[in-house]
């Protein structure tokens, strides 16, 4: 196992009716930011619970945050924050408010242009303002994690980062706020958490048999309950079961002792900043694609993954070719379409253009043995068309 260190600050307060308990985690006095996003907390009622748990407080409301979060946008609320001089934000939403969120509380006190963080990853200064989330869209674990993915729509760049400072102070998780989702927004939930359990166990040599275990139950579960709850969001076993799995695949736990590999989710924001695919949705183009290109890589772990998560059976090639299949199957159940050209007449240009992007940031090998080359990318990219 590699050596870690398990640090998770968030309090993260689980269940029905939990979004009465605000007042009790922001501190009495505070001056706040309600952020938000295109509107859906006022029509399933999120909005009411906030503002009636949050009375006696002063409150600046902001809302337009988009999917997959804009700098540009999320700017405007970092100016709302200084000129009316608050003190806290809370994020009410999904993956996207909460990852907005992120950046304003670190952008408003940073020393220097807030793009560098994204673009050159510059380190945080200045002191980040304090916030809290009420998750309203279980997927991304940005409710009980240190990252955040952020697009500068000028550049058509989506990048990512994180730290200590990302953390959210708590998340209010009250599975019941699911019931208004749309059905491809929990097909999006289910495939890109199932992606990041994938993303930190589908690695190989790996040795830390628990975090194995662990990965390969969240993915059980997501596959016994994702085709229930798409159907059946107001059903508060699978609503639960699901926005908790959500959270645990990517809390910080599970790449906890191994080695991870992000290339699909690196590859699939290029598709979203290029086309506005779904984040999910890319994960399911490239998926299967990388794990076919390196299958050499990655043929022990797939076989163990096939065995244990699909009961195959057969020879050890058999059952990793097979597995790649099955997690095709279960995307296509989840309602995704696997091909970059059911999304796209645009696509040929895009395996250069990442390539291109890749190493224009110096990023010449990734995966966990460093091997997903600019070349390798670019196979799995073509064989995504
Ligand atoms: P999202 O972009 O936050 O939300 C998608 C849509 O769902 C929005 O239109 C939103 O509407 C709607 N919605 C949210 N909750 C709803 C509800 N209860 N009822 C009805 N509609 C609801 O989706 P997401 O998948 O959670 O977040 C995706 C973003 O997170 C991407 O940018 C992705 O790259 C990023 N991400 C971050 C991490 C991380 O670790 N930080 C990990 C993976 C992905 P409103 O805007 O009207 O609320
Ligand atoms: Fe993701």
């Amino acid at each position: 196992m590699q050596n870690f260190e398990l640090f998770t600050p968030t309090n993260y307060i689980f269940g029905k009716g939990q979004i009465e308990k605000l007042s009790k985690v922001i501190p009495q006095g505070a001056k706040i930011l309600l952020a938000y996003g295109g509107g859906s907390i006022f029509k399933n009622g999120v909005h009411e619970q906030v503002i009636k748990s949050l009375e006696g407080y002063e409150i600046v409301e902001f809302g337009g945050i988009e999917p997959n979060p804009h700098f540009e946008t999320l700017m405007k609320a970092v100016e709302v924050i200084k000129e009316k001089n608050l003190d806290f934000i809370l994020a009410v939403g999904g993956g996207s408010v909460i990852d907005g969120v992120k950046f304003i509380s670190v952008a408003v006190n940073f020393e220097g242009n807030p793009i560098d963080l994204l673009q050159k990853k510059a380190p945080i200064t200045g002191t980040p303002v304090p916030f809290g989330t009420v998750l309203t869209l279980p997927a991304t674990g940005s409710e009980m994690n240190s990252s955040t993915v952020v697009t500068i729509a000028k550049t058509q760049e989506k990048l990512s980062f994180g730290g200590p400072a990302l953390y959210p102070q708590f998340s209010v998780c009250d599975p019941t706020t699911i019931a208004s989702l749309p059905k491809r927004q929990i097909e999006n939930g289910i495939v890109d958490a199932f992606t990041h359990v994938m993303e930190q166990y589908m690695t190989y040599p790996q040795d830390a048999y628990l975090q194995d275990r662990i990965a390969e139950g969240i993915l059980q579960t997501l596959i016994e309950i994702g085709p229930k709850v798409v159907e059946n969001p107001s059903d508060y076993k699978l609503a639960s079961n699901f926005m908790w799995s959500c959270t645990m695949a990517l809390n910080g736990l599970l790449n906890k002792g191994v080695i991870t590999d992000w290339t699909t989710h690196m590859i699939g924001h290029e598709l979203t900043a290029l086309y506005g695919i779904d984040h999910a949705r890319t994960l399911a183009i490239i998926a299967p694609n990388l794990y076919t290109v390196m299958f050499e890589t990655k043929k022990e772990k797939l076989t163990q993954y096939g065995k244990r998560i699909f009961n195959l059976t057969g020879s050890d090639d058999e059952i990793a070719k097979e597995a790649i299949n099955k997690t095709v199957e279960f995307f296509h159940l989840m309602g995704m379409d696997t091909k970059l050209s059911e999304y796209t007449e645009d696509y040929k240009k895009s395996a250069d253009f990442i390539v291109e992007r890749f190493e224009n940031r110096g990023w010449k090998a990734l995966g966990e043995k460093q091997n997903i080359t600019p070349e390798k990318v670019h196979k799995i990219v073509e064989a995504s068309y």
